[in-house]
């Protein structure tokens, strides 16, 4: 059994079916996502209580003292949704496990793990891109283990990325996933063909590909067209929701992602990053924060004193952190 054998294979199990039922909510059309609005005003919908309820049922059976930052909570949950919308959570979540489900459940596997003290803990973004799983493009499910604040195991389950890249208008859906040490690993939704992920060897700026946030107040748009135009890159930033965006570069379909965190004082949140970064890494590519520093997870909820995040395919790495430098 190599290291961290059980940990993944339940990462994969979870997103697989959490993937699954953010693709039941999206088909039922006519009952809508069940869009509502929590604290903060950001949206959530009854697909993000669902698979995060279901991925902490997983956690909460197999590791039952590890901790777990999770975007969702049960309190929210109880005052955001209405009855009906706490009742399709359940039944989407009894249809995927084949077994009857209460809402009390659900409250509680919401909650599991916040606030234990462990030196693991699991960093869970349910639906990162609400936005665009409500815009019907791209959202993942991410799932990272900490090991002292280091991500050492990570699933991240893209349900609507192109299988094969050559093809974008094929089949769609993946999952990317990477233990430490042991490389990056893409399958398919639909079927289980695997195959390594690795990050391209171009070093020439010029022909770099980039990907950044759609959303301008999630990631600062003009910022990063200066530090690339500084760099001499002459792409355009294809937006893409999410971190399907650490997909593209772990497999190749990009350079660069760049962000440059918005809006006075938000620091970023351990689990719209941790699966990612493990993602690009053992794919081989580079990520740190806009001054090349690694990235912190080891403060609790949020990354520390954090205002960007540069991921590379490694090559790129320096040409643009250099021309990070030039604009401040
Ligand atoms: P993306 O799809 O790359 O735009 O990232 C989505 C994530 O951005 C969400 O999960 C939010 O947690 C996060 N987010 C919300 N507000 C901000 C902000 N002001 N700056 C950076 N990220 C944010
Ligand atoms: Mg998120």
């Amino acid at each position: 059994m190599t290291l961290y054998s059980h940990e993944i294979e339940i990462a994969r199990q979870a997103s697989r079916q959490a993937a699954a039922l953010c693709l039941a909510v999206q088909a039922e059309a006519e009952q809508g996502l069940g869009g509502m609005e929590k604290a903060g005003r950001e949206p959530v919908t009854i697909a993000d209580y669902g698979s995060q309820a279901l991925i902490l049922s997983h956690i909460a059976r197999e590791f039952p003292s590890d901790a777990v930052f999770a975007e969702e909570r049960g309190d929210e949950f109880d005052t955001v949704a209405t009855d009906s919308q706490r009742e399709r959570v359940c039944q989407h979540i009894s249809q995927i496990t084949g077994t009857e489900i209460a809402t009390s459940s659900i409250k509680s596997w919401l909650d599991h793990g916040r606030g234990s003290a462990s030196n693991r803990a699991w960093a869970i973004d349910p639906i990162d891109g609400t936005k665009g799983f409500l815009r019907r493009d791209q959202f993942a499910i991410a799932i990272a283990l900490l090991i002292d604040g280091d991500p050492v195991v990570s699933a991240l389950a893209c349900p609507v990325f192109p299988v094969d890249p050559a093809n974008p208008s094929g089949a769609l859906g993946v999952i990317a996933y990477a233990v430490k040490g042991q490389g990056t690993v893409i399958e398919s939704l639909s079927e289980t063909n695997r195959r390594q992920l690795k990050v391209t060897t171009q070093a020439e700026p010029s022909a770099a590909r980039i990907v950044e946030s759609v959303e301008s107040g999630h990631s600062d748009h003009d910022f990063s067209a200066s530090v690339l135009k500084m760099a001499g890159v002459a792409g355009q930033p294809v937006r893409m929701d999410s971190q399907a965006k650490y997909a593209a570069v772990a497999d190749g379909r990009a350079e660069i992602y760049i962000r440059h965190s918005q809006g006075e004082g938000y620091t970023e949140k351990i689990w719209d990053h941790a699966a990612g970064v493990l993602v690009v890494t053992e794919a081989g590519g580079k990520v740190t924060d806009l001054n090349g520093k690694p990235l912190d997870f080891s403060k609790g909820g949020r990354l520390s004193d954090n205002h960007g995040i540069l991921a590379t395919n490694g090559y790129l790495h320096d040409k643009l952190l250099d021309a990070i430098q030039k604009m401040k």
